[in-house]
């Protein structure tokens, strides 16, 4: 990764809380742009497919053995265990996919960044809050159907996430879904505006303006 081209893709981390608003957010993101230039990268678990997720789609679902061979085998960029189970991210498509010159968000926790900022230090990192925890709580609850401790639990857990916050690059406190859609397009797309990526993108213009101008 250390030669790469400089019409590379940008490689974003997304981490947040449960009860965050992440996914929504990055949803909404792609959706708007039509999914031009960015993707998100689908990990692998070895979590239990939860109603409705599809295998490829959501998750990559693997059994724990199989996740095991694949850190022997130095596949994973990153990997985790969060709440029990494994997360992982592929190497291989990262890697092809900034090589096409795509954006890609990592949906990933914050042990996943620390790993992914020792081994890409250009990873522009982004940490999504809830505004209060009384929202959180709120949105931590669902249906109402939760027991106290069940709630306590996942409170507890998002606590945990949030502590790590100030390791990021970025912090957007989802208030308002549009303004934090719009915080977030911003720092991907000043991302893109970065002089290096620029030179290559528009070296044409440039060399007229430069070489040309005098
Ligand atoms: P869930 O099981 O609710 O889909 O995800 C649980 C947590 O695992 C979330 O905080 C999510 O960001 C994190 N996670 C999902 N995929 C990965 C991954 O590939 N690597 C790491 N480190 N964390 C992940």
């Amino acid at each position: 990764m250390s030669n790469k081209p400089l019409t590379h893709g940008n490689l974003f981390i997304i981490a947040a809380p449960s009860g965050a608003g992440k996914s929504s957010l990055i949803n909404a993101l792609l959706e708007k742009h039509e999914h031009h230039q960015m993707q998100v990268s689908v990990s692998s678990t070895t979590r239990e497919p939860r109603p409705g997720e599809r295998d490829g789609e959501h998750y990559h679902f693997l059994s724990k053995a199989q996740f095991e061979a694949k850190i022997a085998a130095g596949e994973f960029y990153e990997w985790a265990q969060v709440f029990d189970n494994y997360y992982g991210t592929s190497r291989r498509i990262i890697e092809e996919t900034l090589t096409r010159g795509i954006d890609v968000f990592l949906d990933i926790d914050w042990q996943g960044a620390r790993q992914v900022r020792e081994v890409y230090p250009a990873v522009q990192s982004i940490f999504i809050m809830p505004p209060s925890l009384a929202v959180l709580e709120q949105r931590l609850r669902k249906r109402g159907q939760d027991s106290n401790d069940v709630i306590t639990r996942r409170m507890s857990k998002a606590h945990a996430e949030m502590s790590h916050c100030h390791e990021f690059d970025y912090l957007i406190i989802n208030d308002n879904f549009d303004h934090s859609l719009t915080q977030l397009e911003h720092i991907v797309f000043a991302q893109r505006l970065r002089t290096p990526a620029q030179q290559v993108r528009h070296a044409a213009i440039l060399k007229d303006l430069l070489e040309n101008g005098a």
